[in-house]
């Protein structure tokens, strides 16, 4: 996945955060950098930075090799600032600092401070021990709650980051799927307060965000304490958001099969605001390899949810994650995953191929397979799965959808902006509309975007025709 920018606004010292991976981590990016701009950081390029983090990701090999790559590019930054007579500081945080901790200094010994995941709000304190040129690695899971001890964004660096945000209401996992690292980096399931979190939430709507994404490594098990004393389920937290003024669109992100309870289905039901467009990872379609990998459901309860979900709001779409490769899957099993894609039809897809995680049950397990075999499958799945998202793609060609106008377009005079089921909409209009909600009717498929015009939104002027008419 591609690496973002967080920036700060004002300061005398300056600051590149790059973020690696899930949305998990370019919240934590902005939250390292809103934390470090009431220290008096200011957002720089790599080349005139003082301080560089890379926030990274540890759920695939590859994940963590580029940081290692990045990690070789830097070093020629640092020697020139050096040269220049400048100090550039190095730190290394997210789940590759949790998990490799002292490993990153010993092997990249430019890297000044590692800092895992549940440690960053110490961020101030830590720079300081590493200001002499001591190597600080804090990767522990301290007992305090990091959010308290995090700084609120400013209202100016939210309307830099645009109208849609991420609010993280859930962290770390206890499902222990046999093949995943998050459990051992981020830790056991801790959900965060309804108060604090809906505070966040009208700070956003404040400074001019419409559109939220609960996000959580398995977010739909939140069970935050409610006003009342007693946990909420994620469907109740979400009809609570959706009654913050100014908050006009939800999403929540990323979920599990098994805890789609009865609460969330019904707010998919009762919610307007809730966007029709669901991240339901499957992982397979073989019940054999499901069991194999801990997923602790079938496909058939999986195709129920979905049922479940649909029956509660028809014009839902679905898009999902696959690993291909698994340790002994069979070509029968992974047919079983493309039969899978055909019965649900999904919208898009994420497929990976398996990558053995050091320390997880499936890195041990005997019939790994070789490399081929999943380059092969891995194509196979993507080709079906981009034949769906085009097929679903073209079916918006002529339908009338309500976008969230995010930035101005790359061509002079366009906007772009997203459909409820996340596909980018590019229109010819004025970027005065950025942050509203207007209908557009779709005119062209491009293979990643659409192509639409404003609607003169016929059906209400016809009422009004109507009404003023005495109709
Ligand atoms: N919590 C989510 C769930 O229940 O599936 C997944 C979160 S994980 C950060 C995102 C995706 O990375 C997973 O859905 C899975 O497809 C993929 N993934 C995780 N571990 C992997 C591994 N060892 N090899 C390949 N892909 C992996
Ligand atoms: Fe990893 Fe998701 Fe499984 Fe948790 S539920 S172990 S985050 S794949």
């Amino acid at each position: 996945m591609k690496g973002s920018i967080a920036t700060v606004t004002a300061g005398v010292r300056k600051l590149h955060v790059k973020s690696y991976g899930c949305q998990m981590n370019v919240y934590d990016s902005h939250r390292m950098t809103d934390l470090l701009a009431r220290e008096g950081y200011a957002e720089a390029c790599p080349e005139d930075a003082d301080l560089i983090i890379l926030n990274t990701c540890h759920i695939r090999e590859k994940a963590a090799e580029k940081v290692y790559s990045e990690l070789g590019r830097i070093r020629k930054l640092k020697d020139a600032a050096a040269r220049e007579g400048r100090n550039l500081t190095v730190a290394v945080a997210g789940c590759v600092a949790q998990a490799e901790g002292e490993e990153i200094v010993r092997r990249a010994p430019l890297v000044d401070l590692v800092v895992g995941p549940q440690s960053y709000h110490r961020l101030p304190e830590l720079l300081a021990e590493a200001a002499d040129g001591t190597k600080v690695v804090a990767t522990d899971f301290p007992a305090e709650d990091k959010f308290d001890h995090l700084a609120p964004a400013s209202n100016a660096a939210i309307r830099g980051r645009g109208v849609t945000a991420f609010v993280t209401v859930q962290e770390g996992c206890d499902k222990f799927c046999t093949f995943c690292v998050v459990p051992y980096t981020r830790g056991a399931e801790v959900s965060r307060p309804v108060g604090k979190i809906v505070a966040e939430v009208e700070r956003l709507a404040d400074a001019g965000v419409r559109e939220v994404t609960l996000i959580g490594q398995n977010v739909n098990a939140y069970h935050g304490d409610g006003p009342d004393g007693r946990p909420w389920t994620l469907g109740r937290l979400l009809e609570r958001a959706a009654e913050v003024p100014g908050i006009a669109r939800l999403r929540y992100t990323t979920s599990h099969p098994g805890d789609m309870d009865e609460s969330l289905i019904a707010a998919h039901r009762d919610l307007p605001a809730l966007m029709p467009f669901l991240h339901l990872p499957v992982q397979s379609g073989s019940d054999r390899l499901l069991d194999a990998m801990n997923r602790r459901h079938t496909r058939a309860e999986y195709l129920r949810t979905i049922e479940q979900v649909r029956a509660a709001r028809p014009d839902m779409a679905f898009s999902t994650d696959f690993i291909v490769g698994f340790p002994g899957e069979t070509e029968d099993e992974f047919r079983a995953t493309l039969s899978l894609v055909e019965e649900v039809g999904f919208a898009s897809a994420f497929s990976f191929k398996y990558s053995p995680r050091p320390g997880t049950p499936a890195a041990e397990m005997a019939e790994q397979l070789p490399e081929e075999v999943k380059s092969e499958r891995l194509q196979r799945l993507q080709r079906l799965i981009d034949g769906h998202q085009a097929a679903f793609n073209a079916g918006s060609l002529g339908r009338t959808f309500e976008v969230l106008f995010e930035k101005p377009g790359r061509h002079p005079g366009q906007i772009v902006g997203r459909s409820p089921y996340l596909q980018p909409v590019q229109v010819m209009a004025s970027s005065t509309l950025v942050g509203e909600i207007r209908s557009v009717t779709i005119t062209e498929i491009a293979p990643n975007s659409l192509f639409g015009t404003l609607t003169a939104e016929p059906s209400r002027v016809s009422d009004r025709v109507l009404l003023e008419a005495g109709g």
